[in-house]
């Protein structure tokens, strides 16, 4: 890989890992769907293009991060059909959208067949992780195609785990994500409790993240956007259903019973009136500060 990169989706991550990639001193192209997006990246030093076709055109390496499976699939075929994979060799895809494993193991085939790589490299650590370039990277694919692409991924992530083939990241996406799901819901119960009981939340807090019921949402998430009361960690409500809902088709397909996780997914999606796609997922935390739902 040269030291261009191109990256499709410029919302809360990709903006951030775009500005990590530039900082290791990549030249990096990139589209967005939205013109405000476009001028910011305008603005911090990336060369905008009219297309991810365009995109495509500029570089070997390319990162993508966008919403849905869907995105992703659609974006790569067009690629496609405008016969950007046929007359080359060993370009290398970099899909950080948290995806679908069936998705990203029917577009790693494609793109092999064609002589190119596909990585699922779904991440975590939010949007501050990203403009840090201190990511969380889990990644599914062939050896060769992480080998290529991983100064790439080092640009953009503290920690790149390769877990095995092709879906294997995304699966352990889904699998994390489950959890934050559950010690959202969890975490905001025993704080409820905590208060109810006359011991205030933040006395609460500091007791269990020196303890063992501390989590990342414990440590992180509840200290820094539901007690401060700014519910703005960058991450929507609607990319956290959709991962749920993501995981529970997984378990599914593999015949796994989730008896809890259905629990919190119902109440998630119970909160869906009140708690809009767009609105940030931690507001999930304190019902209180929720719209009402209708
Ligand atoms: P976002 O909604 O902030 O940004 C998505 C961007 O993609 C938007 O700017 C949108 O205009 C653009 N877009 C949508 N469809 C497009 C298309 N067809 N072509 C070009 N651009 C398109 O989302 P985000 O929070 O940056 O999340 C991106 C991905 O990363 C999602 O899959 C999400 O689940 C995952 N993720 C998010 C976080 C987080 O904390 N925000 C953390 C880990 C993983």
């Amino acid at each position: 890989m040269g030291q261009s990169v191109g990256i499709i989706g410029l919302g809360a991550m990709g903006m951030g890992m775009a500005q990590s990639l530039l900082r290791a001193g990549f030249t990096v192209s990139a589209y967005d769907l939205s013109h405000d997006a476009m001028a910011r990246a305008r603005a911090s030093g990336i060369t905008v293009t009219t297309s991810p076709v365009e995109v495509m055109q500029a570089t070997d390496a390319i990162v993508l991060s966008l919403p849905l499976a869907r995105h992703v699939e659609e974006t790569i075929e067009a690629g496609f059909a405008a016969g950007m994979f046929a007359n080359r060799q060993g370009m290398v895809v970099i899909d950080t959208s948290t995806s679908e494993a069936a998705v990203s193991r029917r577009l790693a085939a494609r793109l092999a067949e064609a002589g190119h790589g596909f990585l699922d490299a779904p991440v975590s650590g939010g949007p501050q992780g990203a403009a840090n370039g201190a990511l969380s990277m889990m990644i599914g694919g062939d050896t060769n195609s992480v080998t290529k692409a991983q100064p790439v991924l080092d640009a953009m992530a503290a920690k790149v785990i390769h877990v095995g083939d092709s879906g294997a990241g995304n699966i352990a996406k889904l699998v994390n994500n489950m959890l934050v799901a559950c010690h959202m819901l969890t975490t905001a119960e025993a704080l409820r409790l905590s208060e109810a009981a006359g011991l205030p939340a933040g006395d609460a807090l500091r007791v269990i993240n020196s303890a063992t019921g501390r989590s990342a949402l414990s440590e992180v998430h509840f200290p820094n956007w539901v007690l401060t009361r700014s519910f703005d960690s960058g991450f929507s409500a609607g990319l956290m259903r959709k991962d749920i809902r993501l995981a529970l088709e997984l378990a599914t397909d593999a015949g796994c019973a989730m008896p809890v996780s259905e629990l919190v997914v119902e109440l998630w999606s119970k909160a869906r009136s009140g708690l809009g796609d767009t609105d940030d997922f931690m507001l999930m935390g304190d019902p209180d500060a929720r719209p009402k739902e209708e």
